[in-house]
């Protein structure tokens, strides 16, 4: 309504730097003012404090990966989904039947997950009957229940997304990618093979900039330009995006929604792009993963790419094994969704 009234509040209260740098100037008038004897010493102290932690709160939710104090942010599977039952692989099993909580409808996903994927990808889903016989009830809960999703952003990045998309295809699962559509202009044949794979190609940003500092018009075109070449190599808008650095603030998440992005953090950040070694990539991860986890990796190194990033693709076949040990299904954001969307049995 202010904002509304005011244009110029609008569009200064839409950028965190804007509303730092607000918030530090009047605490800096305050003191100012308490000073000189306008306003009580104590007065002007107490609330110029609070200036300066509502403008460093302000910073801190945009740059801390989890929290919506800007708009919906998706940082777990559960995020992207509502509530249900779930139906998930079980290899050999026969069709079983459970109560559903509160009448909810039951989703379900093929027994191979690949399956879902390249039908996905081909925009051909199988129907309801073709899973029945392939999937049984394992958990009441919600649909997120031993579900995890692994992310890889800044590529594609030769040789590492070759040798990555090399071990996904063994291990048989898919996983979601988070592109700079400058580097996949370089290598459309690595997103076209992720595509035609079964994985999900999602929007990092057409160059790797802190989106924070860019004016509307900068950010609008990234966005634009990104969709528009990853749209011409996959034949499909992206519909996920992954801001650079996961920072946004109002004016970040409008742009987003404007070209019809979702958001997409994460819940688990091993930091490999620290220089750690494949077995302290593979600890970080199993230490911190848990149902609904979206595990942030790298395959490329943005916006250099002269880093190797051999140590993530060593830790990922071992990931896998690890994490279907413990029973959880390693799925790409699509299949997620597409196994939500499914009609109840
Ligand atoms: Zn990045």
């Amino acid at each position: 309504m202010v904002c509304g009234a005011f244009p110029l509040l609008k569009v200064i209260f839409m950028r965190v730097l804007c509303i730092m740098g607000v918030c530090y100037l009047a605490a800096l008038v305050l003191l100012w003012a308490g000073r000189r004897g306008k306003i009580s010493r104590k007065v002007a102290a107490v609330v110029s404090a609070v200036c300066l932690l509502a403008g460093s709160g302000a910073l801190a939710a945009a740059v801390y990966p989890i929290g919506n104090s800007y708009g919906k942010t998706v940082n777990r599977l559960t995020d992207l989904s509502g509530n249900g039952a779930v139906v998930v692989p079980s290899p050999g099993s026969a069709r079983t039947t459970a109560p559903l909580p509160d009448g909810a409808a039951q989703k379900s996903v093929p027994e191979s997950g690949m399956a879902i994927s390249a039908a996905a990808a081909s925009g051909e889903l199988p129907g309801p009957k073709d899973n029945r016989e392939n999937v049984s009830v394992i958990s009441s809960g919600t649909v997120h229940d031993k579900w995890i999703a692994l992310t890889f952003d800044d590529g594609p990045y030769p040789p590492y997304t070759d040798r990555l998309l090399d071990v996904l295809k063994a291990k048989r699962i898919h996983a979601t990618f988070f592109l700079v559509a400058e580097q996949a202009q370089q290598y459309p044949e690595l997103v076209q093979r992720m595509t035609a794979e079964g994985h999900t190609v999602g929007l990092h940003a057409f160059r790797h900039r802190d989106f924070l500092k860019l004016t509307e018009e900068e950010k609008r075109k990234d966005l634009e330009q990104g969709k528009n070449l990853l749209r011409d190599i996959t034949g499909k808008n992206p519909v996920y995006w992954r801001p650079p650095h996961g920072f946004r603030d109002f004016s970040v998440m409008e742009t987003a929604a404007a070209q019809n992005l979702t958001v997409v953090n994460w819940s688990v950040i091993p930091r490999d792009w620290t220089g750690i070694d494949s077995q302290e990539i593979f600890r970080r991860v199993m230490d911190k993963a848990d149902d609904g986890a979206i595990v942030l990796l790298h395959d490329g190194d943005s916006p250099g790419y002269k880093a190797s990033r051999q140590a993530t693709v060593d830790a990922v076949a071992p990931l896998i094994d690890s994490l279907r040990e413990k029973g959880y299904h390693l799925v790409s954001l699509e299949e997620y969704v597409q196994a939500e969307k499914r009609p109840g049995q």
